[in-house]
């Protein structure tokens, strides 16, 4: 319990809103993208600027809150609020700074990915990023980054050039190569274990038109397809990103492989060429689009509200038998209204970086996979659990034991720890420097020593 008086300073010393329970407003504030999340935090202060930040790191310190911190809502864990906490909400801090001359840009931590597109495309460039406009820049980013052109470009991580980040003591920090390097190299993978990070700084790149759609395929044909992808994927330019999702929507069961080339479009023609050739695909919109375009491919499927639940790994064995199982599971229990395995396309880029260069360490990863429930009615929550468990352990044994962190789960420290893979000790001598204490433990959570 916080006194009363105690609230009320805090509130006069905002900038933003602080909304208690009751307050108008409130309701909405707790919301976050999965429907699942239903936590009531005590306390939800939406800041202005790094000045209420730091003074609510120090407001939750003092008074032995717990804090979660939000940037986009999109973590499908739900860590973003917490129950009888106070939740650090960076959603109204979105501004995104462009310097085109040296290709960089600067966005607050509160910024999704549509914001960053919109304001670096008005200049025809662009980063690796999600490849939903609402996912937060914040926690994919902290947690590695994967979209469409990480082959050509790396993760997302690996484009960030530098991070303001409030610490557990209520200081503002700068990382970079330059500056507080082990914070800078626990940022790019470590998740949020370390402070609010109230801007990131990243290299941008020209990028657009790119050539970019959909194949859709029968799911008769969907093993065919599916082999002829790994083996196409595998060896294809880093320009390529492509993936391939067995989905149930509202037009019934298919096999989707979205492409995304982000270099010339006639050599993109050509690479792409064999791929759009091979079988009989129903649908093929590939075609010279802007970047924003194939960055909007997904909003319609993913609407805010929805239920989810997603299970991953990276694909250790692309395996036919691996084929076997996932298609044969996906073809024999497929249920409305919402249910897809993705694959998606990893390498080129992403694995020129050692393990050991970032937090992220799944650098050798070829293709991860997605296991993905959606539903709109909390009454039909076990057997949609039930089909993406019993999916998922279908697919185990040809899955790497680590998930990628901003997939992962609430599956205990084991999980955690595989999440994090090689580095995890090296993240925990970190998380004993800067947040010795464990303020910042609504995450993935490296624990100090
Ligand atoms: C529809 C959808 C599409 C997705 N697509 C992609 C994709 O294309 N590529 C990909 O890599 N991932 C993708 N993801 C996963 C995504 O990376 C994670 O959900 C990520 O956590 C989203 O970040 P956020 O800021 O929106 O999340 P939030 O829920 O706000 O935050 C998640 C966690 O990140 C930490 N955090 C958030 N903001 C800050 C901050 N400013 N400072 C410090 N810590 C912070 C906190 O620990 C928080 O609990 C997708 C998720 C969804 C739901």
């Amino acid at each position: 319990m916080v006194a009363n008086k105690n609230i009320r300073k805090f509130r006069e010393g905002l900038r933003g809103r602080l909304f208690l329970p009751g307050d108008q407003g409130y309701d909405n504030a707790r919301k976050v993208f999965n429907g699942m999340i239903d936590k009531r935090p005590a306390l939800i202060v939406r800041c202005a600027g790094v000045a209420d930040v730091m003074a609510a790191v120090n407001f939750a310190r003092e008074t032995q809150l717990l804090v979660a911190v939000r940037g986009g809502g999109h973590g499908v864990v739900g860590n973003a609020v917490c129950d009888d906490g106070l939740v650090i909400d960076l959603s109204r801090m979105k501004s995104v700074r462009v310097d085109p001359g040296n290709r960089t840009a600067r966005a607050e931590g509160g910024a999704t990915w549509g914001d960053f597109d919109h304001e670096t495309q008005a200049f025809g460039l662009a980063t690796t990023g999600g490849i939903v406009p609402s996912t937060g820049i914040a926690g994919l980013t902290l947690g590695g980054g994967i979209g469409y052109l990480n082959r050509k470009y790396g993760l997302t991580c690996d484009n960030l050039l530098s991070a303001d980040v409030v610490t557990a003591d209520g200081l503002l920090l700068k990382a970079s190569a330059e500056e507080n390097e082990d914070l800078f190299w626990g940022l790019r993978g470590g998740s949020g274990n370390f402070g609010v990070v109230t801007s990131f700084e990243y290299r941008i790149h020209r990028v657009g038109p790119v050539l970019a759609g959909e194949i859709v395929y029968s799911l008769d044909h969907a093993k065919e397809v599916l082999r002829f992808y790994r083996d196409w994927s595998t060896a294809a330019p880093e320009e390529v990103r492509a993936d391939a999702t067995l989905l149930s929507g509202s037009d019934g069961p298919a096999l989707a492989v979205i492409v995304c080339y982000c270099g010339a479009v006639e050599e993109g023609e050509r690479v792409l060429r064999p791929l759009r050739s091979f079988g009989s695909p129903i649908v093929d919109t590939v075609a010279p689009v802007p970047y924003a375009t194939v960055q909007n491919l997904l909003t319609e499927v993913f609407q805010p509200g929805l239920l989810h639940y997603w299970k991953a790994g990276f694909l250790r064995a692309f395996s036919d038998d691996a084929i076997e199982a996932i298609v044969d599971f996906f073809a024999g229990a497929v249920t409305a209204p919402f249910a897809a395995i993705a694959i998606e396309h990893l390498g080129g880029a992403v694995s020129r970086v050692a393990p050991q260069d970032t937090a992220f360490s799944h650098r050798d990863a070829q293709h991860s996979l997605l296991v993905l429930r959606m539903w709109q009615d909390l009454a039909d929550s076990e057997d949609n659990l039930d089909w993406a468990r019993k999916c998922y352990r279908t697919i185990a044994p040809f899955l790497e034991s680590g998930v990628y962190v901003n997939y992962l789960g609430d599956e205990g420290e084991a999980g955690v720890r595989a999440a994090y893979g090689a580095n995890y000790e090296r993240l925990a001598a970190i998380k004993n420097k800067y947040d010795p204490t464990n303020f910042f433990r609504m995450n993935q959570n490296i624990k100090p020593v």
